[in-house]
């Protein structure tokens, strides 16, 4: 009888123990806005987060439209992840309609953003940078991942949210970012390098939508882009006979397509101009895995290559 007892109270503590250890080693789900800032958050929180994408690989943010699926994708979130400077207009609706209730985080927070300036895109009329399509990009460009320097600001911002919620693991989140941010870092300083030796008269390209200007302001190349912020506007053929002639003028070479924008107008240019088409560039979503794109890293590694490669004589 007491052995039995005895045994009972100590499978109650063992039981005890065990729910508490399962309790603690559950990993965090942390639930991000898009494919980038949700590998980021993988690499942050290695295998003590699980880190879901609302907006997947290849898929274009400026179009997303939520479905009934991502509000439940919301309501098992522990944390909430988003890039800020409105590139997520439709994430208030969302939350409501799921109603989450926890954090939501904005890794931009502290980056002294871009304003959009006109004269940077002769062949685009930029008094639609606030489209009608729910997908406002305000003044302020939110491409900010677009910089290696800046998303070590957002490395940081997500360390800082993960320790937040779970800080029993905040030894490992603040080591686990400190490695991605040297990582990050040496990927810049190649960069800076390697940009350095193009020449002046090289150093402007075309692209779909205006994505690129925090990596052009890092290494001195001017993007001019076709669709404008919202990857929405398509330009008017008088916006399009100007560009083409701002390029003929300055001899503009190389021509990028991007993952999430349609390649035909760019092709047009291309023909008529002479510039030759590089890889395609990643702007504002992963490649599907695998592929050397498939993470922030590789995909910024990819970008730069991609432009080195078509700039360099
Ligand atoms: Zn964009």
């Amino acid at each position: 009888m007491i052995n039995t007892w005895i045994k009972s109270v100590g499978f109650g503590v063992a039981f005890g123990i065990w729910a508490l250890g399962s309790a603690q080693a559950k990993p965090l789900e942390v639930v991000s806005s898009f494919s980038i800032l949700a590998d980021m958050v993988q690499q942050v929180g290695g295998d003590k987060v699980v880190s879901t994408a609302i907006i997947g690989p290849e898929s274009d943010a400026h179009s997303f439209e939520p479905r009934p699926s991502d509000a439940k994708t919301l309501q098992k979130a522990d944390l909430v992840l988003i890039n800020g400077a409105h590139f997520e207009a439709w994430l208030p609706r969302l939350v409501q309609s799921a109603g989450y209730q926890g954090k939501v985080v904005e890794a931009i927070e502290g980056i002294p953003l871009r304003a959009y300036e006109e004269e940077h895109e002769p062949g685009h009329d930029h008094h639609d940078a606030h489209d009608h399509h729910g997908h406002d990009h305000g003044e302020y460009d939110p491409h900010a991942w677009q910089s290696l320097a800046h998303a070590q600001v957002y490395v940081k911002n997500i360390a800082e949210a993960l320790i937040e919620v779970d800080p029993e693991n905040s030894v490992y989140y603040s080591q686990r970012a400190k490695d991605y941010t040297q990582a990050i870092q040496q990927l810049h300083q190649r960069f800076v390098e390697d940009f350095a030796r193009i020449p002046d008269q090289n150093r402007t390209v075309v692209t779909s939508h205006d994505a690129f200007g925090y990596f052009g302001q890092a290494y001195d190349i001017e993007f001019l882009s076709l669709l404008g912020a919202s990857n929405q506007a398509e330009p008017s053929a008088k916006e399009l006979a100007g560009l083409i002639d701002y390029m003929r003028d300055n001899h503009v070479k190389a021509l990028f397509m991007e993952n999430i924008s349609s390649p035909k107008l760019l092709e047009q240019i291309a023909r008529e101009t002479h510039a030759k088409i590089g890889k395609p560039l990643y702007s504002d979503a992963l490649a599907k895995a695998p592929h050397a794109a498939s993470t922030y890293l590789g995909m910024m590694q990819w970008n730069g290559e991609a432009l080195l490669e078509a700039l360099e004589p």
